[in-house]
């Protein structure tokens, strides 16, 4: 009975107690109504006359008209970025500096304003934009500053020069974020840039083109060209293009791998994943629930390293899965304008509906699912906290990336079978190891086939630390010394 009467006091603290009124954020977005392509330092109409909507999916209302580049206007990018590349690559490091340290302040004095603009584009909650995404692009481009002078200490003794005009095309997941891993380190070392943010996100590329003609940087070093797939595809294809860095699906950079084939250009890839969280039996379990939480739900699942699949000890998978189970009951799905928010929206309807189809199909391969009672908006994207078991490795949603809020759980007896089971997979980004024996977590992230394992944590990310996949998750690094050397030839 005693124990009945906890359980019920539990539930009522963590599940049903917990109620705020709601906390929207007020600060303005400052999102102009239409926005040019920024090329040669300024923002300018699309010689293909073409635009397209960008609505949030927050409610589905039209935030703005962004500029359509077809083949002509990324021309024009390239012709730009040429042209201002003797002179960028040829500054002394410390003038670059400069210009990155004045990136990075000038994002800090409008970070309130950067980040409404991101969840209203994006859908995130404004939590995380506000103290993740830009505070951490912020961060990346003051450590690339401080590379920037100091590019001999990258390379002892070698000669470590800029490669050219670089194309960058990037996703819509952390739109402002991305912008800056790629930015940031192909500045520093004097490259010039094309850069194509994702069709639904491209509103903070445009605000930060605002802060790139604001910090004065010489007209042509960043241009940024907006649209969709085929735009990306420009980019890539550009015969002035001495790299492409690419971060989305692997299906198109398989793509893009067999189009730059033969054409001597460089290429870093960052796909997709399906991270393993593996959690022994000897782990602190309170804390390890948290870590799945946020290994899953944060950024609504849309993470190429979320922890999605959940490998739990066989001995203590009914404590977790009752510990989980009650944690996703506080966790509030919603307005990501309100502060309280955890999960927000969707980032696009062509999103929802691939989460909803392997969800469906995982329920239709038997799959158990679990999903707390949440009211969500009437309008916008939404999709509530999703939990899967009684799946196996052969299920689709244990092998493909859903990239949403949705979690699989498996289970392993011995610490090989963990290994072996996080291994099987076409992906190799990332991985976490819950254990209280340093020696085990040690051992067992040595075997893992992953490009970052995080032990006792997830999700965790520093501009210092490099970050990239293995196998289908792509090739190449970003942030760090490693992060710095991708935009370089050593000579
Ligand atoms: P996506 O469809 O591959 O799109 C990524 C970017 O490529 C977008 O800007 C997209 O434009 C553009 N694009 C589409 N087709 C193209 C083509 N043929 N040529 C050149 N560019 C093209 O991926 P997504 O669905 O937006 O993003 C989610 C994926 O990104 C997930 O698989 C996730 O794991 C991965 N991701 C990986 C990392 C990492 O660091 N490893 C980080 C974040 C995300 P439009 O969107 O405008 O069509
Ligand atoms: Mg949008």
């Amino acid at each position: 009975m005693a124990t009945k009467k906890k359980q019920v006091a539990r539930e009522l603290l963590f599940g049903d107690l917990w109620e705020f009124d709601p906390a929207p954020e007020t600060a303005p977005a400052g999102i102009a109504d239409r926005y040019g392509l920024f090329i040669g330092g300024e923002f300018v109409a699309p010689k293909s006359k073409k635009w397209f909507d960008s609505i949030s999916p927050r409610d589905e209302a039209k935030l703005s008209e962004i500029a359509l580049a077809g083949q002509a206007d990324v021309d024009a990018a390239y012709a730009a970025a040429a042209k201002a590349f003797p002179a960028w690559s040829k500054l002394p490091g410390a003038e670059r500096g400069k210009y990155l340290y004045r990136l990075a302040r000038l994002l800090q004095d409008r970070a309130r304003e950067f980040a409404v603009a991101e969840t209203l584009d994006g859908g995130k909650p404004i939590r995380e934009a506000r103290d993740f995404d830009v505070p951490m692009a912020a961060a990346h481009f003051f450590y690339h500053a401080g590379w920037a002078d100091k590019l001999e200490y990258a390379a002892p003794g070698r000669d470590l020069r800029a490669l050219g005009v670089v194309g960058q095309v990037i996703p819509w997941n952390f739109p402002l974020l991305m912008l800056a891993w790629k930015l940031a380190p192909a500045l520093a070392l004097g490259n010039t840039v094309v850069l194509k943010p994702a069709e639904t996100t491209s509103i903070t590329a445009l605000k930060f083109a605002e802060l790139i003609r604001d910090a004065g940087l010489p007209p042509g070093v960043v241009n940024i060209v907006t649209g969709a797939g085929e735009t990306g595809a420009a980019v890539v294809r550009h015969k002035t293009a001495a790299k492409i860095a690419f971060t989305g699906s692997t299906s198109v950079g398989k793509w893009i791998q067999r189009e730059l084939a033969g054409t001597g250009k460089r290429l870093t890839l960052e796909l997709g994943g399906k991270g393993a969280n593996i959690v022994f039996e000897d782990a602190a379990i309170d804390q390890a629930v948290e870590g799945i939480i946020n290994g899953i739900f944060f950024n609504q699942g849309h993470v190429c390293c979320a922890g999605s699949r959940l490998l739990v000890q066989e001995s203590i998978e009914a404590v977790v899965l009752r510990k989980l189970k009650l944690r996703m009951k506080s966790l509030r799905t919603g307005d990501p304008l309100d502060k309280n928010t955890d999960i927000g929206a969707i980032n696009s309807k062509q999103q929802w509906e691939r989460i909803t189809e392997l969800v469906d199909a995982g329920a239709s391969e038997g799959a158990e699912i679990h999903q707390p009672a949440c009211e969500l908006p009437k309008k916008g994207f939404y999709f509530p906290p999703t939990l899967l078991s009684g799946v196996t490795q052969s299920h689709r949603v244990v092998k493909e990336e859903i990239f949403g809020p949705v979690l699989s759980i498996l289970t392993f007896r011995t610490p090989d079978e963990a290994v072996e089971k996080a291994n099987n997979t076409a992906y190799g980004l990332s991985a976490g190891v819950w254990t209280d024996k340093g020696s085990k977590y040690l051992a067992v992230a040595s075997q893992l086939k992953a490009g970052v394992v995080w032990g006792n944590s997830f999700n965790k990310f520093d501009p210092t630390s490099p970050f990239g996949g293995f196998k289908e998750s792509g090739f190449g690094r970003e942030g760090g010394r490693q992060g710095l050397l991708e935009y370089g030839e050593l000579v």
